[in-house]
């Protein structure tokens, strides 16, 4: 069998491999990029709904979940928006603020695909695609071995394959199994960033709401967002909720300020001043959708006119409104999720070089490893300096 020898073999070609592939053939080492699928970058072509949310203008360490809340520090201060804005601007790529910080691609995210290819080509990056990882071992430097017969050779090798979300473009748990086949740990896996669905007694009050939409704040473990949910015919999605999903654990409760600008007590004081003898459902319609106010004063038996509303009901409605309590059955899932919140526990890895402590020339980037950003461009972000952090120690 012929040994093809590099200095670098990373193993995924998304968004981490392929940044920390063209940083490493600047800094003169001959890189190759191993893929199963046959098509580069697959995960950043459908994100951001085509338009990739390439980054954050307000990444920081406080918005990424992870066993160590001051892991990513090093890293997201050594490559920054600005870092990855510079390179998107060289490559005359249009882009624009959605809203929040989040950049995204004015045309395609095929754009930031083809910029990191472009990258990587100048450097002489090797690509070797559709080829299947069948043995990883390292007796002195790493010998991969693919499903053609190819045996590969390099004192380092960088596992940048992702998480398990949408396996239905190739996502699979190999950097996790390679993880434990050197002995890190994995810490405890789930999808994140994919909304919630009802548990299954739940479904028939809330399969009505379906398609209503409110602009709430959604807290869950001391996480609140504040942007619109959808109740859809499952469950809650829509931004806030995948926000919160991200933190989300089973038997979770979600609390939900559905009126976050209101001052529910005053607006009830005037209405029952103003318009004693109109009905409280349709009170509440002035300040929610009319389908979702008839549910809530029907959920909270509440009928009547808003004179009449005692003390106790109003209390009990001021309560509800401001912190709706919901108890999901679980996030929506894999196929959906964004991310796989968890990932190589930290404390395997260094953080200014994300090497294994105890595997000299091993190193995992990207959404492998325990640390797991909000929706908004900041997975990408983490993508991208984790990978530049590897680079410089490769
Ligand atoms: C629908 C969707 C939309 C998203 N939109 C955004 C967004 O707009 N902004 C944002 O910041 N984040 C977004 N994300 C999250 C973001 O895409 C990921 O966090 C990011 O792509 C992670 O980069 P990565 O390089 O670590 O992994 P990936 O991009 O998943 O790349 C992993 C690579 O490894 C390869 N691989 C996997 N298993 C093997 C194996 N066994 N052998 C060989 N190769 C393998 C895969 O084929 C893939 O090429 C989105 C995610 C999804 C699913």
């Amino acid at each position: 069998m012929n040994t093809n020898k590099y200095d670098v073999i990373i193993i995924g070609a998304g968004g981490a491999g392929l940044m920390c592939a063209a940083e490493a053939g600047k800094r003169g080492r001959r890189v190759l990029v191993l893929d199963h699928n046959q098509e580069i970058g697959r995960k950043i072509l459908i994100s951001g709904g085509g338009r990739c949310n390439f980054t954050n203008l307000g990444a920081r360490p406080e918005c990424y979940v992870s066993g160590n809340k001051h892991f990513a520090k090093s890293a997201l201060s050594r490559y920054s928006p600005q870092d990855f804005i510079k390179l998107v601007e060289k490559h005359r790529i249009a882009y624009y603020e959605k809203k929040l910080g989040q950049l995204f691609c004015r045309d395609s995210a095929s754009q930031i695909v083809d910029m990191l290819l472009k990258e990587a080509r100048e450097v002489k990056v090797e690509f070797k695609l559709n080829r299947r990882i069948t043995k990883v071992e390292k007796p002195d430097r790493f010998l991969v071995s693919d499903d053609r017969g190819e045996l590969h050779e390099a004192p380092c090798l960088v596992v940048a394959t992702g998480g398990l979300s949408i396996p239905q473009i190739g996502a699979t748990g190999f950097g996790y199994d390679l993880a434990r086949q050197f002995g890190l740990k994995i810490t405890e896996l789930a999808p994140a960033l994919d909304g919630f669905d009802w548990r299954d007694s739940d479904l028939s009050e809330f399969t009505n709401l379906a398609g209503i939409s409110l602009d709430a704040l959604v807290s869950c473990n001391k996480a609140s967002f504040r942007e619109n949910i959808l109740f859809t015919h499952k469950g809650l999605s829509g931004p806030a909720s995948l926000q919160a999903s991200l933190y989300f654990k089973k038997g979770s409760p979600l609390s939900i300020d559905l009126l976050p600008d209101l001052s529910v007590e005053d607006f009830l004081v005037q209405a029952k001043q103003k318009h004693g003898k109109q009905e409280v459902k349709n009170i509440l319609s002035e300040i929610l959708p009319k389908r979702f106010a008839e549910y809530f004063a029907r959920h909270l038996a509440i009928k009547g006119t808003i004179a009449n509303l005692d003390g106790k009901k109003t209390k009990l409605l001021i309560d509800n409104l401001k912190s709706w309590q919901v108890m999901p059955g679980s996030t929506v899932g894999y196929k959906k999720a964004e991310v796989t919140r968890g990932g190589v526990e930290t404390a395997c890895l260094s953080s200014t070089t994300m090497e294994a402590k105890a595997v000299s020339g091993l190193f995992f980037i990207g959404e492998v490893v325990d640390v797991t950003g909000w929706l908004g461009g900041y997975n990408f972000q983490w993508a991208w300096a984790s990978a530049y952090a590897a680079a410089q120690a490769l």
